[in-house]
């Protein structure tokens, strides 16, 4: 972290939410890259572009009362999605049931497949035997790979993540030739609430320092 860098996790004032970045600390990327945001903000032009940004800015009405799920359809709803693809984590087969259910009941086609699609195991990739779980065993792999490749071959308009791993995501996000959101992450130690960390962060026994940092 330098001064050069755009910090606004440390901006206090938030002036860009009301429109008028005038007063905005000197990190402000408006002020450190004024280029960039130029540049950017042309792309709004493209009529693609400018018609999904649309579709996000519509969810706003219901953003407060309305749940991640229920905004996920209303966003494909908007974009004109019908065909959605599910790419969830076999630990969370019931949940990926329950969401399937809901997509169904609510009006869309689901199609949906499991992280262990494949049946790929972490030889498959060469892990070392001192880092699997258990050395000298078949450890499971996740195929998100596989996953995005057959929700596209099955025509996914929009593909949803449900508790895909840190970095199985990525892959997925990579690969995938349709859009992708998300509804939930894994996170075991945390019934997948993942921002439960830092509202325990100033807790005694979080093994998390959220503390600010000192200024080298
Ligand atoms: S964009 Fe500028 S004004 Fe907005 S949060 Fe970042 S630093 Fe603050």
């Amino acid at each position: 972290m330098t001064e050069m860098d755009v910090q606004c996790s440390y901006c206090a004032k938030k002036s860009c939410f009301m429109g008028d970045v005038s007063n905005a600390p000197e990190f402000c990327p408006s002020k450190l890259a004024p280029e960039t945001l130029k540049k950017v903000r042309a792309k709004l032009d493209d009529p693609e572009i400018q018609k999904m940004a649309q579709d996000v800015a519509k969810t706003w009405k219901g953003i407060y009362t309305k749940n991640r799920v229920e905004l996920t359809m209303e966003y494909a709803r908007n974009r004109g999605y019908n065909r959605l693809g599910l790419a969830f984590c076999v630990g969370l087969s019931y949940e990926a049931e329950l969401l399937s259910n809901i997509f169904i009941n609510e009006g869309f086609d689901v199609i949906s497949v499991s992280c262990m699609c494949g049946s790929l195991s972490s030889d498959d990739v060469g892990l070392p035997e001192e880092d699997k779980i258990v050395s000298g065993s078949r450890q499971p792999m996740c195929n998100p790979v596989g996953q995005a490749a057959i929700l596209d071959e099955g025509g996914s308009e929009l593909s949803v993540l449900l508790g895909l791993c840190v970095g199985d995501d990525v892959l997925f996000i990579k690969h995938s030739k349709a859009p992708v959101t998300v509804i939930g992450v894994k996170d075991y130690a945390l019934a997948h609430n993942s921002l439960a960390a830092l509202y325990t962060s100033r807790s005694v026994v979080s093994r998390l320092n959220s503390r600010r940092p000192k200024k080298e």
